[in-house]
Protein backbone atom coordinates (compact mmCIF):
# COMPACT_ATOMS: atom_id res chain seq x y z
CA UNK A 1 0.00 0.00 0.00
CA UNK A 2 1.67 3.29 -1.22
CA UNK A 3 0.21 4.99 2.05
CA UNK A 4 2.72 8.16 1.58
CA UNK A 5 2.61 8.33 -2.55
CA UNK A 6 3.32 12.12 -3.38
CA UNK A 7 4.22 13.37 0.55
CA UNK A 8 7.56 14.72 1.70
CA UNK A 9 8.99 14.01 4.58
CA UNK A 10 12.42 15.19 6.64
CA UNK A 11 13.47 13.03 9.55
CA UNK A 12 16.44 13.86 12.05
CA UNK A 13 18.09 11.53 14.00
CA UNK A 14 20.43 9.00 11.38
CA UNK A 15 23.66 8.68 12.23
CA UNK A 16 24.20 4.76 11.34
CA UNK A 17 22.45 1.90 10.19
CA UNK A 18 21.25 0.75 13.27
CA UNK A 19 19.38 3.95 13.89
CA UNK A 20 16.01 4.21 15.02
CA UNK A 21 15.71 6.70 12.36
CA UNK A 22 16.99 4.94 9.30
CA UNK A 23 14.44 2.19 10.22
CA UNK A 24 11.52 4.51 10.20
CA UNK A 25 12.91 6.33 7.06
CA UNK A 26 12.85 2.49 5.09
CA UNK A 27 9.38 2.35 5.77
CA UNK A 28 8.51 5.58 5.10
CA UNK A 29 10.48 5.56 1.61
CA UNK A 30 8.94 1.96 0.98
CA UNK A 31 5.38 3.85 1.40
CA UNK A 32 6.04 5.81 -1.18
CA UNK A 33 7.36 9.40 0.49
CA UNK A 34 9.92 11.54 -0.54
CA UNK A 35 12.19 12.03 1.98
CA UNK A 36 15.04 14.88 3.58
CA UNK A 37 17.30 13.70 5.85
CA UNK A 38 19.78 15.54 8.23
CA UNK A 39 23.05 14.62 9.80
CA UNK A 40 24.71 15.92 12.67
CA UNK A 41 28.24 17.60 12.56
CA UNK A 42 30.88 16.09 9.16
CA UNK A 43 31.77 13.08 11.66
CA UNK A 44 28.45 11.73 10.60
CA UNK A 45 27.82 12.97 6.78
CA UNK A 46 29.73 10.35 4.70
CA UNK A 47 27.79 7.26 6.76
CA UNK A 48 24.48 8.45 6.73
CA UNK A 49 25.09 9.80 2.61
CA UNK A 50 25.62 5.86 2.04
CA UNK A 51 22.48 5.57 3.76
CA UNK A 52 20.60 7.79 1.64
CA UNK A 53 21.69 7.61 -1.53
CA UNK A 54 20.24 4.56 -1.48
CA UNK A 55 17.27 6.37 -1.21
CA UNK A 56 16.38 8.03 -5.13
CA UNK A 57 15.43 11.89 -5.05
CA UNK A 58 16.47 12.30 -1.46
CA UNK A 59 17.65 15.00 0.11
CA UNK A 60 20.96 15.57 2.65
CA UNK A 61 21.72 18.48 5.22
CA UNK A 62 23.64 19.30 8.00
CA UNK A 63 22.08 20.16 11.40
CA UNK A 64 22.70 20.57 14.86
CA UNK A 65 19.66 21.02 16.48
CA UNK A 66 21.24 23.46 19.37
CA UNK A 67 21.42 25.98 16.56
CA UNK A 68 18.64 28.00 15.63
CA UNK A 69 20.38 28.80 12.31
CA UNK A 70 20.98 25.23 11.35
CA UNK A 71 17.10 24.83 11.84
CA UNK A 72 16.22 27.61 9.55
CA UNK A 73 18.72 26.56 6.61
CA UNK A 74 17.23 23.29 6.50
CA UNK A 75 13.56 24.20 6.44
CA UNK A 76 14.22 27.00 3.11
CA UNK A 77 16.24 24.27 1.70
CA UNK A 78 13.25 21.46 1.76
CA UNK A 79 11.13 24.19 0.75
CA UNK A 80 13.40 25.25 -2.26
CA UNK A 81 13.79 21.16 -2.96
CA UNK A 82 10.56 20.00 -2.09
CA UNK A 83 8.20 22.81 -2.42
CA UNK A 84 5.77 20.91 0.28
CA UNK A 85 6.30 18.98 3.68
CA UNK A 86 3.69 16.53 5.33
CA UNK A 87 5.95 14.34 7.90
CA UNK A 88 8.76 15.53 10.57
CA UNK A 89 10.33 12.68 12.54
CA UNK A 90 12.57 13.73 15.29
CA UNK A 91 14.84 10.79 16.72
CA UNK A 92 17.03 12.76 18.91
CA UNK A 93 18.48 12.89 22.06
CA UNK A 94 21.40 13.74 23.95
CA UNK A 95 22.62 13.66 27.61
CA UNK A 96 26.78 13.64 29.08
CA UNK A 97 27.91 10.23 29.53
CA UNK A 98 28.55 11.52 33.23
CA UNK A 99 25.51 13.00 33.85
CA UNK A 100 24.08 9.33 32.91
CA UNK A 101 26.16 7.14 34.72
CA UNK A 102 26.75 8.95 38.40
CA UNK A 103 23.76 9.17 40.93
CA UNK A 104 21.10 10.97 39.58
CA UNK A 105 21.07 13.35 42.66
CA UNK A 106 24.89 15.00 40.91
CA UNK A 107 23.50 15.35 37.88
CA UNK A 108 25.09 18.91 36.42
CA UNK A 109 23.18 22.07 35.42
CA UNK A 110 24.90 22.47 32.16
CA UNK A 111 24.22 18.10 31.57
CA UNK A 112 20.84 19.05 32.57
CA UNK A 113 20.14 22.16 30.32
CA UNK A 114 22.30 20.21 27.26
CA UNK A 115 20.00 17.00 27.36
CA UNK A 116 16.58 19.34 27.79
CA UNK A 117 17.81 21.65 24.96
CA UNK A 118 18.84 18.77 22.06
CA UNK A 119 16.37 16.05 23.35
CA UNK A 120 13.31 18.08 24.19
CA UNK A 121 13.11 21.64 23.09
CA UNK A 122 14.57 20.54 20.02
CA UNK A 123 10.84 18.95 19.06
CA UNK A 124 9.10 22.20 19.55
CA UNK A 125 12.11 24.36 17.45
CA UNK A 126 11.51 21.96 14.69
CA UNK A 127 7.80 21.71 14.76
CA UNK A 128 8.01 25.39 14.56
CA UNK A 129 10.45 25.60 12.15
CA UNK A 130 7.98 22.92 9.98
CA UNK A 131 4.73 24.55 10.58
CA UNK A 132 4.52 26.93 7.55
CA UNK A 133 5.86 24.39 5.10
CA UNK A 134 2.98 22.04 6.62
CA UNK A 135 0.55 24.75 6.39
CA UNK A 136 0.64 25.16 3.13
CA UNK A 137 -0.51 21.28 1.88
CA UNK A 138 -2.97 21.82 4.77
CA UNK A 139 -1.53 19.91 7.44
CA UNK A 140 1.45 17.32 8.45
CA UNK A 141 2.68 14.67 11.11
CA UNK A 142 5.32 15.27 13.73
CA UNK A 143 6.79 11.99 15.32
CA UNK A 144 9.04 11.95 18.07
CA UNK A 145 10.79 8.94 19.89
CA UNK A 146 10.82 8.25 23.69
CA UNK A 147 10.93 5.68 26.13
CA UNK A 148 9.54 4.16 29.19
CA UNK A 149 11.94 5.81 31.63
CA UNK A 150 10.05 9.01 31.08
CA UNK A 151 7.30 7.24 33.25
CA UNK A 152 9.19 5.44 35.81
CA UNK A 153 12.63 5.36 37.39
CA UNK A 154 14.36 3.05 35.09
CA UNK A 155 17.66 2.06 36.66
CA UNK A 156 21.06 4.05 34.40
CA UNK A 157 18.46 6.07 32.49
CA UNK A 158 18.53 9.24 34.52
CA UNK A 159 18.57 12.08 32.95
CA UNK A 160 17.16 11.02 29.84
CA UNK A 161 14.02 9.94 31.67
CA UNK A 162 13.72 13.46 32.97
CA UNK A 163 14.19 14.91 29.34
CA UNK A 164 12.16 12.23 28.12
CA UNK A 165 9.25 13.42 30.62
CA UNK A 166 9.59 16.74 28.93
CA UNK A 167 9.59 15.91 25.01
CA UNK A 168 6.11 13.34 26.04
CA UNK A 169 5.08 16.55 27.62
CA UNK A 170 6.04 18.81 24.60
CA UNK A 171 4.05 16.45 22.44
CA UNK A 172 0.90 16.62 24.19
CA UNK A 173 1.04 20.17 24.47
CA UNK A 174 2.07 20.51 20.56
CA UNK A 175 -0.32 18.39 19.90
CA UNK A 176 -3.24 20.75 21.44
CA UNK A 177 -1.16 24.34 20.18
CA UNK A 178 -0.95 22.31 16.18
CA UNK A 179 -4.34 20.41 15.94
CA UNK A 180 -5.92 23.56 14.63
CA UNK A 181 -3.69 23.69 11.82
CA UNK A 182 -4.35 20.32 11.37
CA UNK A 183 -0.73 19.01 12.28
CA UNK A 184 -0.89 15.93 14.49
CA UNK A 185 2.12 15.09 16.61
CA UNK A 186 2.59 11.73 18.43
CA UNK A 187 5.66 9.83 20.01
CA UNK A 188 6.44 6.01 20.13
CA UNK A 189 7.81 4.85 23.32
CA UNK A 190 10.54 1.93 22.20
CA UNK A 191 11.28 -1.34 23.93
CA UNK A 192 14.98 -0.80 24.25
CA UNK A 193 16.96 -1.74 21.00
CA UNK A 194 20.49 -1.25 20.44
CA UNK A 195 22.13 1.54 19.27
CA UNK A 196 24.91 4.08 18.95
CA UNK A 197 22.82 6.08 21.83
CA UNK A 198 21.93 3.39 23.68
CA UNK A 199 25.76 2.22 24.23
CA UNK A 200 25.61 5.28 26.36
CA UNK A 201 23.12 4.06 28.89
CA UNK A 202 25.16 1.85 31.75
CA UNK A 203 24.21 -1.75 31.97
CA UNK A 204 22.01 -1.68 28.31
CA UNK A 205 23.05 -5.15 28.10
CA UNK A 206 21.18 -6.14 31.16
CA UNK A 207 17.74 -4.21 30.46
CA UNK A 208 17.53 -5.71 26.89
CA UNK A 209 17.83 -9.54 28.41
CA UNK A 210 14.93 -8.18 31.32
CA UNK A 211 12.94 -6.97 29.06
CA UNK A 212 12.72 -9.92 26.70
CA UNK A 213 12.06 -11.55 29.85
CA UNK A 214 9.61 -9.61 31.22
CA UNK A 215 7.16 -8.62 27.80
CA UNK A 216 4.43 -10.27 27.44
CA UNK A 217 5.44 -11.10 23.84
CA UNK A 218 8.69 -12.57 25.33
CA UNK A 219 11.44 -10.82 23.29
CA UNK A 220 12.43 -7.53 22.12
CA UNK A 221 10.81 -5.28 19.41
CA UNK A 222 12.75 -5.27 16.01
CA UNK A 223 13.25 -1.97 14.50
CA UNK A 224 11.46 -2.80 11.61
CA UNK A 225 8.23 -3.04 13.75
CA UNK A 226 9.55 0.64 15.40
CA UNK A 227 9.56 1.97 11.34
CA UNK A 228 5.46 -0.02 11.28
CA UNK A 229 4.20 1.57 13.54
CA UNK A 230 5.84 4.92 12.28
CA UNK A 231 4.65 4.57 9.03
CA UNK A 232 0.92 4.35 11.19
CA UNK A 233 1.26 7.11 12.82
CA UNK A 234 2.72 9.22 10.00
CA UNK A 235 -0.19 8.28 7.28
CA UNK A 236 -4.01 8.85 7.31
CA UNK A 237 -4.45 5.60 8.74
CA UNK A 238 -4.25 7.61 12.33
CA UNK A 239 -5.86 10.78 10.95
CA UNK A 240 -7.82 10.94 14.42
CA UNK A 241 -4.68 10.37 16.66
CA UNK A 242 -2.39 13.12 18.29
CA UNK A 243 -0.93 14.33 21.25
CA UNK A 244 -0.64 10.10 22.38
CA UNK A 245 2.39 8.27 23.28
CA UNK A 246 2.09 4.84 21.89
CA UNK A 247 3.86 2.13 23.51
CA UNK A 248 5.51 -0.47 20.77
CA UNK A 249 7.82 -2.41 23.39
CA UNK A 250 6.29 -6.18 22.86
CA UNK A 251 3.97 -5.01 26.11
CA UNK A 252 6.49 -4.49 28.73
CA UNK A 253 5.06 -1.55 30.38
CA UNK A 254 1.73 -3.42 30.86
CA UNK A 255 3.19 -5.60 33.59
CA UNK A 256 2.94 -5.13 37.17
CA UNK A 257 4.90 -7.17 39.50
P1 LIG B 1 21.13 6.98 17.44
O1 LIG B 1 22.41 7.27 18.16
O2 LIG B 1 21.20 6.20 16.20
O3 LIG B 1 20.32 8.33 17.18
C1 LIG B 1 20.45 9.47 18.00
C2 LIG B 1 20.61 10.65 17.05
O4 LIG B 1 20.61 11.89 17.76
C3 LIG B 1 21.93 10.58 16.25
O5 LIG B 1 21.65 10.58 14.88
C4 LIG B 1 22.63 11.86 16.66
O6 LIG B 1 23.39 12.42 15.60
C5 LIG B 1 21.44 12.73 17.01
N1 LIG B 1 21.83 13.92 17.77
C6 LIG B 1 22.37 14.00 19.02
N2 LIG B 1 22.65 15.29 19.32
C7 LIG B 1 22.24 16.04 18.24
C8 LIG B 1 22.28 17.43 17.93
N3 LIG B 1 22.78 18.33 18.79
N4 LIG B 1 21.80 17.83 16.73
C9 LIG B 1 21.30 16.94 15.83
N5 LIG B 1 21.24 15.61 16.08
C10 LIG B 1 21.72 15.17 17.26
O7 LIG B 1 20.24 6.20 18.54
P2 LIG B 1 18.69 5.79 18.53
O8 LIG B 1 18.58 4.78 19.61
O9 LIG B 1 18.24 5.46 17.18
O10 LIG B 1 17.97 7.11 19.07
C11 LIG B 1 16.92 7.76 18.36
C12 LIG B 1 15.82 8.19 19.32
O11 LIG B 1 15.16 7.04 19.82
C13 LIG B 1 16.31 8.97 20.53
O12 LIG B 1 15.35 9.97 20.84
C14 LIG B 1 16.33 7.92 21.61
O13 LIG B 1 16.25 8.45 22.91
C15 LIG B 1 15.06 7.16 21.23
N6 LIG B 1 14.90 5.83 21.82
C16 LIG B 1 15.89 4.90 21.73
C17 LIG B 1 15.72 3.66 22.31
C18 LIG B 1 16.81 2.62 22.24
O14 LIG B 1 16.76 1.66 23.02
N7 LIG B 1 17.76 2.73 21.36
C19 LIG B 1 14.50 3.34 22.95
C20 LIG B 1 13.50 4.30 23.00
C21 LIG B 1 13.71 5.55 22.44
Amino acid sequence: MNLLEGKTGIIFGVANKRSIAWAIAQSLAAAGARLAFTYQGERLKEGVEGLTCTLPGSLLLPCDVTVDGDITNVFREVDAQFGRLDILVHSVAFAPREDLEGEFVNTSREGFKLAHDISAYSLVALTRGATPLMEKNGGGAVLAMSYYGAEKAVEGYNLMGVAKASLEASVRYLAANMGPRKIRVNAISAGPVNTLAARGIKGFTGMLKHHAERAPLRRNVELEEIGNAALFLLSDMSSAITGEVMFVDCGYNIIGV
